[in-house]
């Protein structure tokens, strides 16, 4: 069958950045990625990309940051104070918090301590890159009323509960 909205996907992926570096592989996670298409649990330039694709499918793709993570945006680097981070002791570059705004979540990274300033970026840490996936499609099937009712993959990769 065809990947089609709906339908469960497991692939294996490797990402690199167009000067070839690695990213992410699933080879490296050690277990291929499942999501549920057209719910966009992935990137919107990936996402597309896979409509209609059918196991056995490898394909390359290179997505660009606005269908991949977004552009960067420098506003959303922000200077705080060390105090706002309470029970954190041993502050350093790379950590990363979860914040609530206007509610919804959003994880920061800690890009930089100067004193008792903290600079923190809510940028995804690959906003602004060009993104080059390539995939191989594993397995597709129809996802469960129950699954697109839940918004989620049930089972082997998916949610258990
Ligand atoms: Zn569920």
């Amino acid at each position: 069958m065809q990947i089609a909205d709906n339908t469960v996907v497991i692939l294996d992926y490797t990402v690199t950045n167009p000067e070839g570096d690695l990213i992410d592989s699933s080879s490296e996670t050690g277990e291929p990625l499942t999501y549920l298409h057209g719910n966009g649990d992935i990137v919107p330039g990936l996402e597309q990309a896979l409509t209609g694709r059918r196991v056995g499918d490898n394909f390359q793709i290179t997505v660009p940051p606005e269908d991949g993570y977004g552009e960067r945006y420098d506003e959303l680097v922000q200077v705080v104070s060390r105090d706002q981070f309470v029970g954190i002791d041993n502050m350093e570059i790379g950590m990363q918090f979860q914040t609530e705004a206007d509610g919804e979540v959003h994880v920061v990274t800690v890009t930089g301590l100067e004193g008792d300033e903290v600079i923190v970026d809510a940028n995804h840490p690959l906003a602004g890159e060009t993104l080059v996936f390539d995939v191989t499609v594993l397995e597709v099937r129809p996802a469960t009323a129950e699954e697109i009712k839940h918004g989620h993959v049930h089972g082997a990769g998916g949610h258990h509960h």
